[in-house]
């Protein structure tokens, strides 16, 4: 069974629905005005962060997105080792002279290293490349094993079946998990979780391993605002991190939900942008958001606060409830034998 999870001060930031959540916000003592989420594991958790998974040239992008998003005031930076940024990211940190505890980094681990005797060694890679002592939230990317080919990021690219597909192999999520909280234990990793878990996967993480996941980090926009999913996670004090959470504009021939008329309406209503609508209407919801730009005005933009009233979070989460849309979609991606959300 789980230990007991740190219970946060319940509060109400703009809508009903967060209102029994368990978690506290408070007043930020870092460089912007970006509310805190108290994480199960007692750490301080900024609730926007700064994406970073890009292109080909993504380090370099990143390496430079990365100082302008510190110099903005941002002080959550979320990387992956299969994004090829973590020394990038590392980079900036370490060059913006800011004091590494009130940096939130965040990586993840790939699916090639679920076999728990690889797990320690793909993480000290990511700690390398990131050139910290610590990381503050480690996450297991996908709740799926792929087969070990070795650890460098040629190593871990192709190795697909004749239609192009992964193949997966038999490692429990929990087995993957009880190796991460190794690294607790160790020291070295502040807080673990996950990325991409449904409910029952959640379930049975909280059942059969000792410590609780602080983050599940899954893709929500208004196009996907899952609603139980989010919900669920408020009950068991797991707070969600929204990737994509802007739908990945222009990426894959995406809809547009800066263009959405509830997104436009309270765009006008607050006088913000409507990039800057979706992602308020993530934190006023309760959860962190990690936009991506490599654009020094976006990075700004994207910090911007407002408090947003429960009708206008109620109307954009409606945008994509009968129909949820998908875009990180693992079928797509990885093949059909990663039908996990179905
Ligand atoms: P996103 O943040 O929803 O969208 C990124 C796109 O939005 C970029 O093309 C960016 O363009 C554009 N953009 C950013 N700010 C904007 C603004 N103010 N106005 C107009 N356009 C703007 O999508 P994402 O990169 O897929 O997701 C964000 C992060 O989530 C990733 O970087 C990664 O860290 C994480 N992620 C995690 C997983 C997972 O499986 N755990 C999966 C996907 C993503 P420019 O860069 O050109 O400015």
């Amino acid at each position: 069974m789980c230990r007991s999870i740190n219970k946060g001060v319940s509060l109400q930031i703009g809508c009903s629905l967060i209102s029994n959540f368990l978690f506290s916000i408070h007043g930020n003592t870092m460089a912007s005005n970006v509310p805190i989420i108290k994480l199960n594991s007692g750490y301080d958790f900024p609730a926007i962060g700064y994406g970073t998974f890009g292109g080909p040239h993504a380090p370099e992008q990143v390496y430079h997105g990365t100082k302008h998003a510190l110099e903005a005031g941002y002080r959550h930076i979320d990387t992956a080792y299969v994004y090829e940024t973590e020394e990038a990211v590392g980079k900036a940190v370490r060059e913006s002279g800011i004091d590494r505890k009130d940096i939130f980094i965040t990586t993840k681990l790939f699916q090639t290293f679920h076999e728990p005797k690889h797990v320690r060694p793909a993480f000290d890679i990511s700690l390398k490349l990131l050139g910290v002592e610590y990381v503050d939230l480690y996450l297991m990317h996908w709740p799926f094993a792929w087969e070990f080919h070795g650890y460098s990021f040629d190593d871990i690219k192709g190795h697909k079946d004749e239609n192009g597909h992964r193949k997966r192999i038999d490692v429990s999520i929990v087995d993957t998990y009880r190796a991460m909280e190794e690294l607790v234990k160790a020291g070295v990793v502040k807080s673990i979780g996950v990325s991409n878990f449904t409910i029952p996967m959640l379930e049975q993480i909280l059942k059969e391993c000792d410590i609780p996941p602080a983050v599940n980090q899954v893709e929500i926009h208004p196009s996907l605002p899952q609603e139980e999913l989010l919900a669920w996670c408020k009950e068991h004090n797991i707070v969600l991190t929204a990737y994509s959470p802007l739908g990945n504009p222009g990426h894959r021939g995406q809809p547009a939900m800066m263009d959405h008329p509830a997104v436009l309406s309270a765009a006008k209503k607050y006088n913000v942008s409507p990039v800057q609508v979706l992602l308020n209407w993530g934190v006023s919801r309760g959860y962190t958001v990690i936009p991506k730009s490599v654009t020094p005005e976006r990075i700004k933009a994207n910090l911007a606060r407002i408090e947003m009233d429960k009708d206008d979070i109620e109307a954009i989460a409606s945008i994509g409830r009968e129909h949820p849309h998908r875009i990180c979609d693992p079928i797509k991606i990885f093949g059909p034998a990663f039908n996990i959300f179905d």
